[in-house]
C-alpha cells in the first residue's frame, strides 16, 4: 500500500467555480495574444500547484489528475524526495554540459538504465531532452551501426513531432498536416490490433514481416521501431506473440529492434518496461516521459556494440542529461522502488479494468477495454458496430473536465479514452475518478 502524501493541497477533488474559472479565463485570454495558436490546450485551467494526484488551479479548484501530464508524473506531483533532490542540485550547479565537463548523476542514470532495461547483456546509454530526440538518436545509431537505411514503423505509431519523428508517426492530423516534406527511408507496416484485425499475434507478425520483405527487403532494414503498447495511437496492445515474433525476425536478419517505451515504460504497465510482459529483449530502448518525474529527460539504452559503433562526438546536445533532470530521475527511480509502485500499477490496473469492464456490460458504446497495469483505455464505438465514436470520447472528456477530473482521449480515430493516473493515486481518489468517468460514459451512451 502506498502511503498517502500529507499536504495542504489535501487529497480530495473539490470544484469551487465553473471550470475554467474566472482567473483561468483571464489567463487564457492573455495566452491567445502571445502563444501560437498551433499549441493547443485540452482543458484550459491554469495551474497554481499540485501534490500527489491533485492539481490546484488559480481559482482554487482541486482537480483529480488521471493523466499524469501524459504519463510523466507517475510518482505523483511534488514528491518531497524529488523536490529535495532537484533543489539541492539547482543550488549546487544547473549546467556544465556533459560533453564539456561531466558529473556523476548522468553516469548514475545510465547505470540505472543498464540495470532496469530488459536483458543482462552489456549496454550503453546516451541521454537527451525529449522523447522525439531519443527516438531520432536511436534511428541515427541503428543506421550507423548497421550501415543500412530503412526504418520500419507501424500503423497508429506515435514517435514525436520533429522532422524525422513526424515521418515515423502515423497520424496526419494534427501531427503532420502541411509540415512536409518528410524524411525518407521510413516504411509503415501493419500493427497487430486485435480489436480490429482479428489476427493472432503470430498471424499479424507474419503479415507485417511479409510486407517488410516484399516492399523493403530484409537486408535494407536498419531497424524496426515499435511501441510495445501504442500510446497516442489508442493504447493498442498487440496480440500475444506479435512482439516476440518480430524480435526473432530482427535477430535472424541483422535488424535492430528498437522498443519505444517512452509512454509504456518506467513502471506504467506494472513492469519496468512493457516488453517485459512477453520476455522480449530489445536491442535498443527509448525512454522519456515517466523517467524523471516531470523534468525533461530522455534516454537511448542499447547493446554496447551498437551504441559504441558511433564515432566519437557523433552523439550529444547542449542540455542532454542535464544535472537537474538527472537528479530528478534518480530520485524518481528510488521512489518507485521504495514505494513498490510497479506492484501498485498492477493493482490500479486491476481496479480500473474491473470497473470499466462492468460498465461495458451496461452501455453500448464501449467496444473494448484494454491495456496493462496503470495504462488502461476504452475504445468507443457506435452501438452495435466497431465504427469509431469520436463524438462520445469528446463528450466524456468534457463531462469529466467540467467536474474537475482530467481524462485524456487518444487514438488514430480519436475514439479512445485513456487512463494514466499517477501511481500514487489513493484507492479513494481512483474510486472517485472512476465514478465520474462512469457517469460520463453513461451520459454519452
Ligand atoms: C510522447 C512520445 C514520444 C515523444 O516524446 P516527446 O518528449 O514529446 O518528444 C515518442 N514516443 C512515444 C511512444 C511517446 O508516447
Amino acid at each position: 500500500m502506498v502511503a498517502s502524501i500529507e499536504s495542504t493541497v489535501g487529497t480530495e477533488r473539490k470544484v469551487v467555480t465553473a471550470l475554467p474559472g474566472p482567473k483561468s479565463q483571464e489567463l487564457h485570454a492573455r495566452r491567445k495574444a502571445v502563444v501560437s495558436a498551433g499549441v493547443t490546450v485540452g482543458f484550459p485551467v491554469y495551474i497554481d500547484r499540485a501534490e500527489g494526484a491533485i492539481i490546484v488551479d488559480v481559482d482554487g479548484n482541486h482537480i483529480l489528475d488521471l493523466g499524469s501530464g501524459i504519463a510523466v508524473t507517475s510518482i505523483g506531483h511534488a514528491v518531497p524526495e524529488l523536490v529535495k533532490a532537484v533543489s539541492e542540485q539547482v543550488a549546487a550547479f544547473t549546467h556544465t554540459c556533459f560533453m564539456v565537463t561531466p558529473y556523476e548523476s548522468y553516469v548514475q542514470v545510465c547505470e540505472e538504465l543498464s540495470a532496469l532495461t530488459p536483458g543482462t547483456h552489456e549496454k550503453r546509454t546516451a541521454l537527451f531532452n525529449s522523447g522525439a530526440e531519443a527516438v531520432e538518436n536511436a534511428v541515427k545509431i541503428a543506421r550507423h551501426a548497421t550501415g543500412r537505411q530503412a526504418i520500419i514503423v507501424f500503423d497508429h505509431a506515435y514517435h514525436g513531432r520533429t522532422n524525422l519523428t513526424m515521418a515515423l508517426t502515423a497520424k496526419n492530423m494534427p501531427y503532420k498536416d502541411g509540415f512536409g516534406p518528410f524524411a525518407p527511408e521510413v516504411y509503415r507496416v501493419s500493427m497487430s490490433y486485435p480489436f480490429r484485425d482479428g489476427r493472432s499475434g503470430a498471424e499479424a507478425a507474419e503479415f507485417a514481416i511479409k510486407q517488410i520483405e516484399t516492399q523493403v527487403g530484409a537486408k535494407n532494414v536498419a531497424a524496426i521501431l515499435i511501441e510495445p503498447i501504442q500510446g497516442e495511437g489508442g493504447f493498442i496492445v498487440p496480440a500475444e506473440g506479435f512482439l516476440p515474433a518480430l524480435s526473432a525476425w530482427t535477430k535472424a536478419n541483422g535488424v535492430v529492434f528498437i522498443a519505444d517505451e517512452i509512454q509504456s515504460g518506467f513502471g506504467r504497465t506494472g513492469a519496468w518496461f512493457a516488453v517485459d510482459h512477453e520476455g522480449v529483449v530489445p536491442d535498443m530502448v527509448t525512454t522519456a516521459k515517466g523517467l524523471a518525474g516531470g523534468m525533461p529527460l530522455a534516454g537511448v539504452t542499447g547493446r554496447a556494440d551498437l551504441m559504441d559503433a558511433v564515432h566519437e562526438g557523433g552523439l550529444g546536445g547542449t542540455y542532454g542529461g542535464n544535472p537537474v533532470a538527472s537528479a530528478a530521475a534518480l530520485a524518481s527511480i528510488n521512489f518507485m522502488r521504495d514505494r513498490n509502485l510497479l506492484e501498485r500499477a498492477g493493482v490500479l490496473g486491476d481496479t480500473i479494468t474491473t470497473v470499466l469492464t462492468n460498465l461495458a456490460q451496461d452501455v453500448t458504446i464501449i467496444g473494448e477495454v484494454r491495456g496493462r497495469g496503470a495504462m488502461i483505455a476504452m475504445e468507443l464505438v457506435e452501438p452495435g458496430t466497431t465504427n469509431p465514436n469520436a463524438a462520445a470520447a469528446k463528450s466524456i472528456v468534457k463531462y469529466c473536465n467540467d467536474r474537475g477530473v482530467i481524462a485524456l482521449a487518444c487514438g488514430t480515430y480519436g475514439n479512445v479514452i485513456r487512463l494514466l493516473p499517477p501511481l500514487v493515486i489513493t484507492d479513494e481518489q481512483l474510486a472517485d475518478g472512476l465514478a465520474v468517468l462512469s457517469d460520463a460514459v453513461r451520459a454519452a451512451n
